[in-house]
């Protein structure tokens, strides 16, 4: 497994408040991470900064084998680098297909202009399939995605994203609203995709996690309070002070 990014001494304040605070910490390739904290900790300043939403004060964000910064590139050429990022609110094209919404996940150039002028190829439809069945829609293809159930339209929006063939999937809360069967489903779709990728789930739910298998990060006050194991990092003195206020 190689280092896939790289975050190192990244510091950022909101007028005043240190969210973020000489954070340093990396993901491999492939890798699934679990990044856990209670709420305040930093997770989502966290995730803005790797996609480009917040620039740090301070610190590096390098990415890729050639550890390109991050830094100076904007939200979308960070999208096009290899980033992806699923916000816990699906964003599915309600009136179109779940089909037609995966084909137009796969086109990189999402202007209004490359988007009319979008013929789908033959290798187009195959990639759906694929996509399709990756995600366990198969059998929706047809539907408007405003006919699919909440658990359906997260499985689909995870789907569009893999379209875009990411190196990193950054997924905030999957599993929220979710029944345990939906639960169940939405953790093989991210192991299979962390086969080829990084994604980095940050997650309240630790029965979620659990399942997840995988080395998680707990942040807490901007900076990392323990890494390992589900049941190493719970064992840890710190973290049970910290979610418990002991
Ligand atoms: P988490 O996702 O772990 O709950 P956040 O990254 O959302 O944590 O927030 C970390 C801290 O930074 C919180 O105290 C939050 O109030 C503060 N914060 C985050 N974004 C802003 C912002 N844009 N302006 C001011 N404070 C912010």
């Amino acid at each position: 497994m190689s280092t896939l990014l790289e975050v190192s001494g990244v510091s950022k304040s909101f007028d005043g408040f240190k969210a973020i605070n000489n954070l340093s910490f990396q993901i491999g390739e492939p890798e699934m991470r679990a990044v856990i904290g209670p709420n305040g900790a930093g997770k989502t300043t966290f995730m803005d900064i790797v996609t480009g939403k917040t620039k740090p004060d301070e610190g590096t964000v390098l990415f890729g084998e050639k550890s390109q910064s991050l830094l100076k590139l904007t939200e979308s050429q960070i999208a096009q680098a290899g980033i992806g990022r699923k916000f816990q609110r699906p964003t599915v094209f309600e009136d179109q297909s779940v089909s037609d919404n995966l084909m137009m996940a796969l086109k990189k150039d999402r202007s209004p202009w490359a988007v009319l002028r979008f013929r789908p190829r033959r290798e187009d439809h195959a990639s759906v399939a694929k996509l399709a069945d990756e995600i366990g829609l198969t059998d929706q293809l047809p539907r408007k995605a405003g006919e699919l159930s909440h658990g359906q339209k997260q499985w689909l929006e995870i789907g569009m994203l893999l379209a875009q063939d990411p190196r990193l999937l950054l997924v905030d809360e999957p599993a929220a609203g979710m029944t345990p069967a939906e639960r169940e489903h939405t953790t093989d779709i991210l192991v299979e995709a962390a086969k080829t990728r990084a994604v980095v789930v940050v997650e309240h739910d630790m029965e979620f996690v659990r399942r997840l298998n995988c080395k998680v990060t707990v942040l807490h006050e901007g900076s990392v309070l323990a890494e390992g194991t589900l049941d190493h990092v719970t064992a840890n003195e710190k973290v049970i002070e910290v979610y418990l206020g002991r």
